[in-house]
């Protein structure tokens, strides 16, 4: 394991996600969606998310402008990089799998939406984001450098905080009582936890 190669692991993450993404990104454009919620807050949390997960270490891996930033690459660390990349590609096709039609990148109620509670969703509210929080991990894991390493964190974890909360009213707001009995027999990223 070299910085080359922990970079070139990153890349292909990137690669893993969008070929996952796409199909589902398609079949959504065609689900006629009824209720879109709070559309410059959510098109500002995904920006900052993007660019903490995407172009921050795009440019680090493709540039040398975050030099000064550098801290010396441990080969154990950047294969824990590798599994926690594993982990988050699986989960995120799992999820999306699962989720289907009811799938938005912003904060959406589409038409015929239905709650989704089973697969993956039986236990976890929000097993996607839980794959971003891995993916974040694996960013952080596999590039030595405190901007393009740490951004997706900061970058997701700021979508996640500011939006989770707002996600469950929501669905609250959209399905009642069947959301209500939903939170109070799963969590939200890790089971048993939080
Ligand atoms: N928070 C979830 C879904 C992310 S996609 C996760 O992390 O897995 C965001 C969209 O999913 C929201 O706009 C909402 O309409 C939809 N959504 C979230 N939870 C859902 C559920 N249990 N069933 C159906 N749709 C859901």
């Amino acid at each position: 394991m070299t910085v080359v190669i922990a970079k070139i692991v990153w890349v292909l993450g990137c690669i893993g996600w969008y070929v996952i993404r796409y199909p589902h990104q398609r079949r959504a454009r065609r689900t006629p969606v009824t209720q879109r919620r709070e559309r410059l807050r959510e098109g500002m949390l995904v920006a900052i998310s993007a660019s903490g997960l995407g172009v921050l270490p795009a440019l680090y891996v493709s540039t040398r402008w975050f030099g000064f930033a550098d801290y010396p690459f441990h080969p154990l660390q950047a294969w824990l990089g590798v599994l926690a990349l594993i982990a988050a590609m699986a989960l995120f096709y799992r999820t999306h799998r699962d989720l289907g039609r009811a799938w938005s990148v912003t904060l959406e109620i589409r038409a015929q939406h239905r709650l989704v509670a089973h697969g993956i969703y039986t236990r976890l509210r929000h097993p996607m984001y839980a794959a971003f929080w891995l993916w974040a991990v694996s960013q952080a894991l596999l590039l030595p450098n405190w901007i393009g390493g740490l951004s997706g964190l900061v970058g997701f974890g700021t979508l996640y905080f500011a939006r989770v909360g707002h996600e469950e009213r929501m669905m609250l707001e959209t399905f009642g009582e069947e959301y209500r009995a939903y939170m109070g027999r799963t969590w939200r990223i890790v089971p048993g936890v939080y």
